[in-house]
């Protein structure tokens, strides 16, 4: 298993996740950073680097922190070519099997491995690896011709294969290959639109908490928040919790989008606002300022945020902001 923990793990901090994650095979990062602050928090563990390495300097820190670069261009092998130090790098070539993003095109991978294999700085041989762009909709033609394309242009070829994301784990046995490659889901959260992680069997990891900052009793007619997309069409009561797009709640949440407030669930009412958003705790039986608002996390699904908001949920937990205060629970 390559667990995915780039944008400093989905969100939820990348030295913890990767503590957390210690069972892993490999780590797969973005960036060069990223790596780096695994090795400066003594992770020792196999780092692939999703992206591969820019230029000369790039592939001397990636020698340096004794990475593992994916290849998806030809720059990058012109780089390895020109490599005249005493480090031989393991490396992931990355096809592009219908994703149109990155990777070599199938007609050219023969090409492109040939090169890695003969230019002595490669350990091994290449590892192969693509990408799959609709994994997430089960029986999904284009994910069908996606793995049988990988399989057609990589077949006789040695090393490992990877194809499937989390989606692709979960909904396409075929396509597990030697490596899989989950992010979200080691988040606990569903790669699927019509699923919520707890329907997988899965735990959300991250639960995104604030607390009641004032109450106040509506009547009918009364608005709220900026441009007052909501008006109270009878009497309400709402709380304003502390927390606004400035902590990475999403600024286009609609009205009604699930919160929990003192245990009980209630409703976003309103424009969130920068450091406040507005809930009506009319049905909510007792609650006092100070109370605990729960924003995402085992009580309120963060795809059922995301959808409310027009998103899905890896962006909200990858927005959260610096302010906000992050513990680790057991
Ligand atoms: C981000 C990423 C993944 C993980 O995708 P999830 O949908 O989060 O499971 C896997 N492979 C590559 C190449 C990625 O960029």
């Amino acid at each position: 298993m390559l667990a995915v923990i780039k944008a400093n793990a989905y969100g939820h901090g990348i030295v913890t996740a990767a503590e957390a994650l210690g069972g892993a095979d490999a780590f797969a990062v973005a960036r060069l950073e990223e790596a780096g602050m695994l090795r400066a928090a003594g992770c020792r563990a196999r780092i692939v680097l999703l992206q591969g390495v820019a230029d000369a300097h790039e592939l001397g820190k990636a020698a340096e922190l004794d990475l593992e670069p994916f290849v998806h261009q030809t720059a990058q092998i012109e780089l390895l070519e020109a490599w005249r130090g005493a480090h031989a790098f393991p490396v992931w070539l990355k096809i592009d099997s219908g994703m149109g993003r990155l990777g070599f095109r199938p007609a050219q991978v023969q090409a492109a491995a040939g090169r890695l294999a003969a230019c002595g700085r490669v350990a091994g041989p290449a590892n192969l690896v693509t990408h799959l762009a609709e994994a997430e909709q089960r029986g999904n033609a284009l994910t069908r011709a996606q793995i049988d394309l990988f399989n057609e242009v990589t077949r006789g070829m040695p090393g490992e294969r990877s194809i499937a994301n989390s989606a692709g784990l979960i909904a396409w046995p075929d396509a597990q290959a030697d490596w899989v490659r989950p992010g979200i889901m080691l988040y606990g959260i569903s790669p699927f639109e019509d699923a919520i992680g707890a329907d997988l069997g899965l735990k959300p990891v991250m639960t995104l908490e604030t607390r009641v900052l004032a109450l106040k009793e509506l009547a009918a007619g009364d608005r709220v928040g900026y441009g007052g997309t909501f008006t109270a069409r009878r009497a309400a009561r709402i709380a304003i919790a502390a927390a606004g797009y400035g902590d990475g709640y999403p600024r286009s949440a609609a009205n009604g989008t699930p919160v929990q407030v003192n245990g009980m669930p209630a409703e976003l009412v309103g424009r969130v606002s920068m450091d406040m958003l507005a809930i009506d705790v009319s049905e909510v039986l007792q609650v006092s300022v100070g109370d605990p608002v729960q924003l995402w996390g085992p009580a309120v699904p963060v795809e059922r945020v995301a959808a409310s908001a027009g998103t899905i949920a890896y962006e909200l937990t990858c927005r959260v902001s610096r302010r906000v205060r992050f513990e680790r629970r057991p």
